[in-house]
Order: C-alpha cells, then structure tokens, then sequence
C-alpha cells in the first residue's frame, strides 16, 4: 500500500469552494502547474512565500509515492503595465530603460529568481517552458478559439469574446463574480479601445511600430496576450485536462479567470480539477508593497540592510518561518516572528543531531509508549495529507524533538520503545523535515562543538559579496573567518580558495 492510498489527500479547491480528496486523472500520477514569475526585477518575498508554499505540495506529493510532473512557467512577453490590456510590455519597457535586449532582461531576471529559489531550497519544476518558447502552440490555440466562435480578430489584435462565451459557459466561475456586476464596475471603452466589450482580453496584440518583442502571426505582426501562455504551456505539457492549478491569490482575477475560459473556449471541457491559491504576505499587519517601503527583497533579508529588520536572517530561518502558517491564510512578517521561527528551526535541527547520539532502541519494550511514538509521526503525515497544513505538522515535529531530548536524557525512556517503532518515526521526522518542508541543515557545514551563528554571520556577508551567485573566490580574511567559525573549505575539485554554499 502507498503512502498516498495510507494518507490520502484533500485539497480546497478555490473553483469548488471547499475542501475535496485529492483524485489524480490517472492514478499515482500528478500534473501541477503554478504560474512563475514575469521576469522583469528581482523577485520580492511575497512571490518567494507562494513559490515555497508550491514546493512544499510538490515534495509532498512526491513524497506519498506519486510521480508528479510540475510545470512553473517563466513569464518573459505578453505581461503589460498594469495588467490590463494596455500600456507597454513589462519586459519591453525594462529593456528601454535599462538599454538591453529584451532578452537580456528576460535572462538577468531569471537567473537571479533561480539563485533566489535555490537558495530557499526549492525543487526546480520538471518543466520551466517560457511564452516566447511556445508562440507557435499559442497561434495555434488562438486559431482554435476563433472557430470556436469565442473570439474575434480587429485591426490585427484578437480578443476573446467574454459574453459569446458566456453564452455557453460560466465566465466568473472562480473569482466568483457575476459578468453584469464585472460590466457596471468596468470603465467605459475608451475611443482608442479595439475591443467591443470592457470584459474582453487580448488573446494576441498588434505590435505597433517599435515594439521590441513582435513575431509574425495570422493577424500581422504582433506579440501574445499575457494570460494566454499558461493555458497553452499547461495544454501542451500536462494535457487538456489536468490536475492541480496553482498561483498566488492575487492572479485570481482576471488571470486564472481568463486562463480557464480559454482553455474551455479552446477545448470546451479543458483545464485543472483543482485550483490552489495561496495567500500574501503582510509586513507588520499591512501588505507588502513596494509602495509602502515595506517590501524586502530575500538579500535585505538575509543582510538585515532593511529599516525594518532589527538583523539578518538565514534562508532557512525563512522557509521555516514561512511553513508555520497554512499557505492559505494571511503570513504576517516581523522580527518577532522570524525570532520565533529562528528558534523552532534550531530546536529542531539539535534534535537531528541528538539522533546519531542516541544509544539502541528496544529491551524492555512498552507497546504503549511505541505506538505514541508512532503515532506523533502520523499525526504529521495526516496533517500534510490535510491541505498540506504545514503549520499542524511543525507541532507535531516539535513533539517527536522533545521525546527525542528525553530519550538522550534518560536512555531508559528509550529502551522502552520498540526498535521498528523506533527506525519508522526517526525516518518520517528527517524525511519530512528534509524532503518535505524543504529544510537544509545549515548546521552541517559547521564542525562539532561549533554554534551555527557565526558560520551564519559569514555566509550572509559572503553572500552579499557575491551577490546571490553560488560560487566566489574568498578573500584571506574571510577564509581566516570561516576556518575560525569551523568550515571546511572546499571546492569541487578539492581546492581550498572558493567556497560552494550548497
Ligand atoms: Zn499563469
């Protein structure tokens, strides 16, 4: 018996309203897909908490035994100023700016959400395809939506018909609004306006002259609309039909609204099962937004160079921080709660460390205080297979870390429990905090005896230095820190002069 079929999971389901078990289309087998970045700055920490959340459900499932195929997109076209279907290309404008080619913006950017997932330990996605790869497919959906008769082409920019299609289907159906209520808080077109309606989107926009990004099309010269790629790359890649949707809350609408009436305007029955959102980040109660100053970058975070951090935190305090709330509900940021995080994730790494110093299990077997044991870990399981409720789980962990400091406190405790009890929660308390929340033993690199703050203080600067990138040649005072903190330094030939962090 899998774990999956042992601990079966239930998700809330933002199309259905409520919580469903999970029933893959077909069986031990899982297609995700999350909408990814528009990669045109650096990414925020709002964004780094629904990418982590989404790791988490993606280690999860591949935890319980399924095969998971995850596809996270990289947004580099078609995403405009304002995210309507006006104004210039967030890309495009960058690279005015900033004097690039498009695609060296596209490439800057991605590069530094990659070092940024990787150092939050988050799984790359099987797939990572990007608009600009797939304008082929994305024609061709077009063209499939227009004899579909929900879509119409003007002046060389095709729309989707929103009320044609909701002739047919229910336009509204996730966001949960009605399309006259969608009508009366729309503005007026405007006489520049090529749509006939407010409500409808760009499918593909006509590239004016002097538009950076453009490829030729049925319709002229010109570049796709924003919410398009993802129900194309998600067609393409996970089928017509398939499993989970997932993004952060604030896509809702018009985003993933969009994406599901195209994929029924393409294929009529087309798109995910279940759609997962996950919720925001708040800073002291308000939320995080550039506009309000209160909108760290993960280097600020990790330097503590913010006016509103009282110090630096290390990456892992961070994921860890950010798994003990549900990723549904409101995370609010502050010093007080990441100390708290930073605590919890420290107590929970000494108990790793105490498990190799623990002596044998079993002697005087209690099935009682065996069976307890156990079940602490499946309690953990439940609470993961529930919602994937990380914040449940933790509790949990923090259980199992105080029977372990008991039983390396009084080993007798520990000669009560029998061994296969013993083998199967130690197995389930690394695996999950290692495989499925994602954790690293930041620890590891620092020698016996050695506190893990000091080695931290040297990373940050180091990765402050380096500006995210993984690899640098050390300076003699920072080889002198890292030795005197207890590092090994090593690179991956065995030389001495550079320091890999992973
Ligand atoms: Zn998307």
């Amino acid at each position: 018996m899998s774990l999956y079929d042992q601990y079966p999971v239930s998700i809330y389901n933002s199309l259905k309203k409520e919580k469903e078990v999970f029933k893959p289309i077909h069986e031990g087998r899982v297609g995700m897909y999350v909408c990814g970045p528009t990669v045109y700055s650096d990414v925020h920490l709002g964004n780094v908490r629904t990418f982590v959340s989404f790791d988490v459900m993606f280690r999860y499932l591949k935890y319980l035994g399924y095969k998971v195929r995850y596809v996270r997109n990289i947004t580099d076209v078609g995403h405009l100023v304002g995210d309507a279907d006006e104004g210039e290309d967030k890309i495009a404008k960058k690279a005015r700016l900033e004097e690039l080619e498009p695609m060296e913006v596209v490439q800057k950017y991605t590069n530094g959400f990659h070092d940024v997932m990787d150092m939050f330990n988050a799984i790359p996605p099987s797939i990572e395809p990007t608009a600009t790869g797939h304008i082929v497919e994305q024609i061709e959906f077009i063209k499939q939506i227009i004899d579909n008769g929900y879509a119409y082409e003007k002046d060389g920019s095709v729309y989707f018909d929103v009320r044609k299609y909701s002739q047919d289907h229910k336009y509204g159906e996730l966001s949960g609004r009605n399309i006259e209520d969608m009508l009366s808080n729309t503005r007026e077109l405007s006489g520049q306006d090529q749509k006939n309606d407010p409500l409808d989107f760009a499918l593909w926009k006509n590239a004016e002259s002097g538009h950076l990004m453009r490829w030729p099309s049925p319709w002229g010269i010109g570049f796709p609309g924003w919410h398009l790629e993802c129900s194309v790359m998600s067609t393409k890649y996970l089928g017509e039909k398939f499993d989970i949707h997932g993004g952060g809350m604030d896509l809702k609408f018009p985003h993933h609204e969009a994406e599901i009436a195209q994929n029924k305007g393409c294929t009529h029955s087309g798109g995910a099962n279940y759609w997962v959102h996950g919720n925001m980040l708040t800073v002291n109660g308000r939320k995080m937004a550039k506009s309000e100053g209160n909108g760290f970058t993960p280097e600020q975070l990790l330097t503590g160079d913010h006016k509103l951090l009282e110090r630096g935190y290390s990456p892992m305090t961070v994921r860890f921080f950010m798994l003990m709330s549900h990723y549904a509900s409101t995370l609010d940021f502050s010093n007080e709660a990441l100390q708290a995080a930073e605590k919890g994730y420290k107590r929970l790494m000494a108990s790793v460390n105490l498990i190799e110093k623990l002596g044998q299990p079993g002697g005087s077997v209690d099935k009682e205080k065996s069976a307890e044991l156990t079940s602490v870990i499946d309690q953990a399981l439940k609470d993961l297979s529930d919602d994937f409720n990380t914040a449940k789980a933790v509790a949990s962990l923090f259980d199992l870390s105080t029977k372990i400091n008991t039983f390396y406190q009084q080993p007798g405790e520990l000669a009560k429990i029998d061994p296969e009890a013993f083998e199967y929660a130690i197995k389930h308390f690394k695996g999950i905090i290692f495989d499925v929340l994602g954790l690293r033993n930041e620890g590891e690199i620092a020698q016996d005896g050695k506190t893990l703050d000091g080695v931290m203080q040297v990373l940050i600067e180091l990765r402050k230095q380096a500006k995210f990138s993984k690899n640098y040649a050390l300076s003699d005072k920072i080889r002198d820190d890292l030795k005197e903190a207890g590092v090994q330094l090593k690179d991956e030939k065995g030389g001495e002069m550079s320091y890999t962090i992973d």
